[in-house]
Formats: C-alpha cells, structure tokens, sequence
C-alpha cells in the first residue's frame, strides 16, 4: 500500500478529516489548549463523522472500515492538533479494541455502540506509578471473591479516564500466583463510577493538554466476574498486541505532527521577510523545510507498510517498532526546526508550531518508549 494508490474510499475519508480539521478543529483548539480544557464539542462532531467507529463492524454501530482508515483520520487530526488525535487514538485503538478483539458478544454488544459513537469513551490501564516500559511488573491486584473482582492498586498516566463521557477502563491486574517466575495478569472492564475507583485530578503537562490525563486508584473496587475480558491470565500477551497495533496508530499521529510541521513553516517561510526578502529564499531555511518533508513523507512509508502487513495478516511487530520509533523522532526533530524557521513566534503559544514543539516529545516517550523500541527491533533482529 502507498499513498498514491490509496482506493477511493479512503482518500475521501482522508480528505473528510483534512477538511474538518482545519474548518472544526483549527479554530478554536488553541484556546481550549491553553485552558487545558477537553475538547467535548469536538469530539461531538467527530463521533457524529464516525471517526470513532472506524474500524469496527457496523453490527456494533462501526463503519466497517480497518485500522488502516483509523490511521488515516488520525493523521490528519494530528497534522493540526495532537490532543484531539491522541484521544480518537486513545479511544479506539486502547480502549474499544481490547474489547473488540478479546471480548465476549455479550461484552461487544453491551460497550461497542456507545464507544463507536463517540458517545462514550474507553480508556486501557497498563502503566503503574511504579513503572510503564517493564508492564510485567504489574502491582495492581484482583481477586475473585464470589462473583466479583476485588481490585485494589492503581494506574499512572491514563488518557481518556476521566472525562465526562468516560465509560470504562480497562485495567490489567495480578489475578493469580507467580508461576514460574511469571505473575498470572489479567484484564478487567471498570466501568466508570464503579465505587472503589477514584479518578484523580488531571496531571499539568508539558503538551497534549487539551487531551485527558489521570491517575486511578483502586480500593476495594469490585466488578462482576462476568467483566474479565478474554481468558483469566492472558493480559501480558493481550496487551502487548494492543500495543503492537497502537504503534502503527501512533506513528500516524507523529507523522501527522512531523507533516504539519511542514505546512505551517512553508506558510510562514513564505511570508515572512528578513533583509529584504521571504526567509524561504535562504538555502538555511529551505533546505530545513526540505529536510522535514523528507522525514514526514518517510515517516508515512513506514506506517503505511506496518499497516500492510498487519491488515495482510502477516507479522510486523518490527515494522510496527521501527514505524513508531522514526516517525516520532522525525517528529520532535521537525517541531524543533519548525520553530526555528518561526523565529521568536514560534516560542508564542497562539502559533500552532510552539503547540506541536509541546506535543512532539511524549510521542517518544508514550505507547513504549524510544528505547523499547530498538529493544524490540534488536531482539528481533536475534541480539
Ligand atoms: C500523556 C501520556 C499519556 C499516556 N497514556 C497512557 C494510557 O492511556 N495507558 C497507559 O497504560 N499508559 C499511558 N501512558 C504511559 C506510557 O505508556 C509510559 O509512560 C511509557 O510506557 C513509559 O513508562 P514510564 O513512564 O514508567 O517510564 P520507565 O519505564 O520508568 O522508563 C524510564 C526511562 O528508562 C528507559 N528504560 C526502561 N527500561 C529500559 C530498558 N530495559 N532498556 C533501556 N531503557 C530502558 C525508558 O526508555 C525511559 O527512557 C501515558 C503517558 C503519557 C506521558
């Protein structure tokens, strides 16, 4: 699959998106940025586009589509804002898909519509205050006590978890004894409000701030049996395929950012005079600009295969990694140099480069880290 030979389908739907980000999402973003304020009018609208629903069946209210359309729209959400991408992102690709592929028909049926509307939101809870990239470590409990899980612990860094259109969680959970140096993991379905589940405060961030981030606690919070999803012990291996296919997501989103970038800094490079003439006609300039679309285009090449390969069935954890590792670095790099070309605008909040400088550095950092990556990439390459 390349970008030039898209079907028709999804170059409409890429094109909707554009259109709405830059009609619905561009005008009023940054002040709901600035006042770390979440953006429900948007995420309204885009349910009502069924962005939301994108890759899932229409039996459950979805749009019959694939990941690789959920990729599409996400891209170009993040070519103008990354909050608004990371919570489409977040949404569906960590909290409706572990139901989706791991769930009972009852469990579709009961929590797909509302979450492929838009209406309701799904949040995944792996990381713990003690520790993200070694998931393993899991601290957090649950125990069965009659028909119920008892869960007790908490979650670190959670987006989507605390919004008012919040339904569930979904959380892993230590559910048995360590066999043979390896904990029996579990994943639960906390719906929101569920006594015993305390939703902190949203954090202060550095970017994403229009997006929703918390901590959880859990105190003797109790669930039905019944909202196990999938086999009592398959958590570990659960999510980290969850996390092999949200890498493609998030490479989508880091190359939406690293392309956006781009836009705003011909714009600007255009426009702005310096000694005489447009900054753009200084190789220093351009060939920054240059630069960037090169890392932009790339980036798009390397989700694109990982989304190939992944939808054709065959194996791409490694295109997955290094998709997620060089389009989020192509970010930060981008953002960097974006705001160079923007000069001391660049470092004012109301321009869109000093947002996507802000935004650029978690996507290195979140859904496994830079690091993790060449692990992964190593390990399957037989270091
Ligand atoms: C805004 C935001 C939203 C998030 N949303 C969610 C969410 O919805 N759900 C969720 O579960 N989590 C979420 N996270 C958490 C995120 O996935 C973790 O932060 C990430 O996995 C890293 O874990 P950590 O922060 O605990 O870092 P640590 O694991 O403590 O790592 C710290 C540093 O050590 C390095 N390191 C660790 N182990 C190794 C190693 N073996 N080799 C080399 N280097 C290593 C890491 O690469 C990193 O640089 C979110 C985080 C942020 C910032």
């Amino acid at each position: 699959m390349l970008p030039h030979e898209l079907p028709e389908e999804l170059t409409a739907l890429r094109d909707t998106v554009r259109d709405f980000a830059q009609e619905v999402v561009a005008p009023t973003i940054g002040e709901l940025y600035e006042r770390d304020e979440f953006p429900y009018e948007i995420v309204r609208r885009m349910g009502e586009l069924g962005l939301f629903g994108l890759p899932f069946p229409e039996r459950y209210g979805g749009a019959g589509g694939d990941y690789f359309a959920l990729c599409l729209a996400i891209e170009e959400l993040a070519r103008v804002d990354s909050s608004v991408a990371i919570t489409l992102e977040a949404a569906v690709s960590l909290g409706a898909m572990p139901i989706y592929r791991f769930g009972t028909e009852a469990q579709r049926e009961r929590w797909l519509p509302r979450l492929c509307s838009g209406e309701g939101l799904g949040a995944f809870g792996l990381t713990e205050p003690g520790g993200g990239s070694d998931a393993g470590a899991t601290l957090t409990t649950a125990r069965l006590d009659g028909d119920e899980w008892v869960i007790n612990g908490s979650k670190a860094f959670i987006t989507n978890s605390g919004t008012d259109i919040t339904d569930l969680v979904t959380v892993t959970a230590v559910t048995g004894p360590v066999v043979e140096g390896r904990k029996e993991i579990s994943s639960i379905v906390v719906p929101a409000g569920t006594p015993g589940l305390t939703v902190s405060r949203r954090y202060s961030k550095v970017g994403w701030n229009a997006s929703d981030t918390r901590e959880l606690s859990f105190a003797d919070c109790r669930v039905p049996a019944e909202n196990l999803l999938g086999e009592r012990g398959r958590g570990y291996a659960q999510f980290l395929q969850i996390l092999d296919e949200g890498r493609i997501a998030i490479a989508a989103l880091a190359t939406g950012l690293a392309q956006g970038c781009v836009d705003e800094s011909v714009r600007y490079a255009s426009q702005r005079e310096a000694f005489g003439r447009p900054i753009g006609r200084n190789q220093a300039v351009a060939f920054k600009v240059a630069d960037m679309e090169v890392r932009a285009h790339l980036s798009r090449l390397a989700y694109y295969d990982a989304a190939a390969l992944m939808l054709a069935g065959r194996p791409f954890k490694r295109e997955a990694a290094m998709a997620k590792l060089f389009s989020s670095e192509s970010a930060v790099t981008n953002a960097r140099e974006a705001t160079q070309v923007h000069g001391a605008y660049g470092f004012m909040n109301e321009f869109p480069v000093a947002r996507m400088w802000r935004d650029a550095k978690v996507l290195e950092i979140g859904e496994g880290t830079s690091e993790v990556q060449r692990l992964l990439i190593s390990r399957d390459l037989g270091l």
